[in-house]
């Protein structure tokens, strides 16, 4: 399952591709599970509009669109029911002043890759993978194709604004908001680290390799971790992470591709994954203890 490292390099990977080309037409497959908008609602959202901007949030990797001009034209052209649904937060020409100046409908496709899923932006020409659920044709002549064979991604569309995942960014949060998440939290510091509305996107691996750097078991409860201590976590948060998106980003090749989960990505782990191996610093032998239903390893002796 991709983790918030191997999103940001998929999503860089995507803004250096598709970033400023306009997406022409869409092809939705027809098995209904990984659209979360309708497959009208999805396909008007996407159709004739630019690619502004390609980020992740959490896990979701997220398509800034931009329509130019006749934005109204555009809704009452689209195939479905998409024209009756209220639209308040597009902008109109009348709202936004008139005149010459070029008004842009705002929206946002979101992508969350789930277990299996891929982008890979290709020529027409290359084969139609198995599995392909969805399919952009671009201005610039290539495809980007969503392939997912379990089928437990998603795609859905917003307009301006209203994608909003919860919880704050690990890389961007700063030590006060990262204190208040834990403040007077009971539960284990390794379900609130995985707890997807405190924090976005740090999977189980990262959790694990986070709480060894910083020397906090993950059964301690939050609530009794030190100021320093949590200060020290998020310091191993950001390291852990950092350190793989740095090797995922030199990674990755012509199409972006999720689902590589050999080579894709090598972070030494130091504890995740190795059960009774000696522990890299004190050769004390690793442990696995189940937390809410998650594996979790740590050193019994260099995290306290
Ligand atoms: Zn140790």
């Amino acid at each position: 399952m991709p983790e918030l490292p191997e999103v940001e390099t998929i999503a860089r990977g995507l803004a250096k591709r598709v970033t400023g080309d306009v997406v022409e037409s869409v092809w939705l497959g027809q098995k209904k599970e990984p659209l979360k908008s309708s497959a009208s609602a999805i396909a008007a959202t996407l159709e004739h509009s630019r690619i502004a901007a390609v980020h992740r949030m959490g896990k979701h990797i997220v398509f800034d669109l931009e329509r130019p001009g006749d934005v109204g034209r555009t809704l009452l052209s689209a195939k479905g029911r998409r024209a009756n649904r209220p639209k308040a937060s597009l902008t109109t020409p009348a709202e936004a002043g008139g005149g010459a100046r070029p008004t842009y409908a705002q929206a946002q496709w979101i992508v969350h890759l789930g277990m299996t899923g891929s982008l890979r932006v290709c020529e027409p020409q290359t084969e139609v993978a198995k599995h392909t659920h969805a399919i952009l044709r671009l201005t610039s002549g290539r495809e980007l194709r969503f392939v997912d064979p379990r089928r437990f991604g998603r795609l859905s569309v917003a307009q301006a604004g209203d994608f909003d995942a919860a919880g704050i960014e690990p890389l961007e949060a700063d030590l006060d908001r990262f204190l208040k998440l834990f403040r007077g939290r009971k539960t284990p510091i390794k379900s609130a680290l995985l707890n997807q509305k405190l924090l976005r996107g740090v999977g189980n691996i990262y959790a694990d390799e986070s709480l060894f750097r910083a020397g906090l078991r993950p059964r301690r409860r939050a609530s009794t971790i030190t100021r320093d201590q949590l200060a020290k976590l998020l310091a191993a948060v950001k390291e852990v992470l950092k350190e793989a998106i740095a090797l995922g980003g030199s990674s990755i090749s012509d199409y972006v591709d999720a689902d590589g989960e050999e080579g894709f990505f090598q972070l030494q782990h130091r504890v995740y994954g190795r059960e009774s191996e000696p522990c890299l610093v004190c050769k004390t032998p690793i442990r696995r203890v189940v937390i809410a239903g998650r594996s979790s390893h740590y050193c019994s002796k260099c995290q306290k």
